[in-house]
């Protein structure tokens, strides 16, 4: 038995089991059957959304949004430059552009600010981000996007559960949109869903991942769709999951409190952000890595790897990868957050004794 501590482990808490048995057993294991239902139907009113739209990603419910929302060739859309890929590459699937924007240093979440500066003619949508589990400043984010007629997906994808002023992130803008990868709050092995409470909108996203077939006419098909179903057996894995998300955002925000007393007061070291009126899920638990703390962040990943804790770094920011490449003079603290910006183990079953030794480390590496 190896005492390696990994950056993330999915929590399996029994009925995943029975559930997907179920659906095996009853020889509906594609994409039609009762699971899908419930768990969309579970989600959204988890989220407090009317409707949910259950996809095999959490990349093809991005894409199904921006297409339902009838972004195209030529349109803009407002883009933070600190994300995963999936956020930008889904602009672009649509034949549109990403025009990216800096972060807020101290939350490390899209800057309205830098949004409203970024608007043009051709801008359509803006795609917020809720980085590491911490909600975007959704007030001044709405109030742009009415005073500029722009639609507003929210890529939740790393923040199921987590909350602005009282409210569910995902169902704050037109669509919320998350993914159920494996290392994701919750998940289905791979899975997304769309939520939203536009019925029409909720619909015509239906239609477009299930190859934009016409309801009345068998395949006849006005458009170009997707094939982005999940399957009954993902939705089973996936409800069996659900049953439990309450106490996996539990989970994680005692380990951030634990993280945050042991790492506290270490140079260099900035613990996660958590702002007034915002609730942190800390999908993953991340600190950033100063100059003071004496070694760089890719040196204290490294040495923690020697030392049998898993890290990553923090998401390359969009200016530097070659699809996007730009100046980077205009994103000075996503530049800098993805320089420094380390995730540190963030499994839910995360013992404190883990955390204890994650930390001690740390500590002891420290200058
Ligand atoms: C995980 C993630 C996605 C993509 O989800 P997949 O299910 O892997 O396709 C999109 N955006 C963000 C911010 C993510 O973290």
């Amino acid at each position: 038995m190896s005492d390696f501590i990994p950056v993330y482990e999915p929590t399996l808490y029994g009925n995943e089991l029975k559930y997907a048995t179920d659906a095996i057993k009853s020889t509906w294991i594609s994409s039609l059957g009762k699971y899908i239902a419930l768990f969309e139907s579970g989600f959204a009113q988890f989220i407090g959304c009317k409707t949910g739209v259950a996809v095999c990603n959490g990349t093809a419910a991005l894409h199904v949004a921006l297409r339902g929302l009838d972004i195209g060739k030529g349109d803009e859309v407002i883009v933070p430059d600190l994300t995963f890929v999936a956020t930008a590459n889904v602009v672009k699937y649509c034949n549109a552009d990403p025009v990216f924007v800096d972060v807020v240093k101290d939350t490390w979440q899209i800057d309205p600010v830098a949004i409203e500066k970024a608007i043009t003619k051709k801008t359509k949508a803006i795609i917020v981000v809720h980085l590491y589990g911490h909600p975007a400043e959704m007030d001044a984010i709405m109030d742009i996007a009415k005073k500029h007629n722009l639609k507003v997906i929210e890529d939740a994808a790393e923040a199921h559960g987590a909350e602005y002023h009282g409210q569910k992130v995902g169902s704050i803008g037109d669509v919320g949109c998350f993914s159920f990868y494996g290392n994701k709050m919750i998940t289905t092995g791979e899975g997304g869903i769309i939520v939203c409470n536009d019925s029409k909108l909720a619909e015509r996203m239906r239609f477009l991942k299930d190859h934009a077939m016409d309801h009345d006419k068998r395949y006849y098909h006005p458009e170009i769709g997707f094939n982005y179903r999940m399957t009954n057996v993902q939705a089973a894995i996936g409800l069996g999951q659900l049953e439990h998300i309450e106490d996996a955002i539990d989970h994680k925000r005692k380990i951030a409190k634990l993280y945050n007393s042991m790492l506290e007061g270490i140079k260099g070291i900035t613990l996660p952000p958590e702002k007034d009126g915002m609730k942190n899920t800390y999908w993953m638990y991340s600190i950033l890595v100063g100059k003071e703390f004496g070694m760089t962040r890719d040196e204290l990943g490294k040495k923690l790897q020697e030392m049998e804790i898993g890290t990553r770094p923090f998401f390359i920011p969009m200016h530097l990868l070659p699809p996007y490449k730009d100046d980077g003079k205009k994103f000075p603290n996503s530049a800098l957050l993805g320089e420094q910006g380390l995730n540190l183990p963030s499994s839910a079953e995360l013992t404190e004794k883990e955390i204890r030794k994650v930390c001690e480390t740390i500590r002891g590496l420290a200058q």
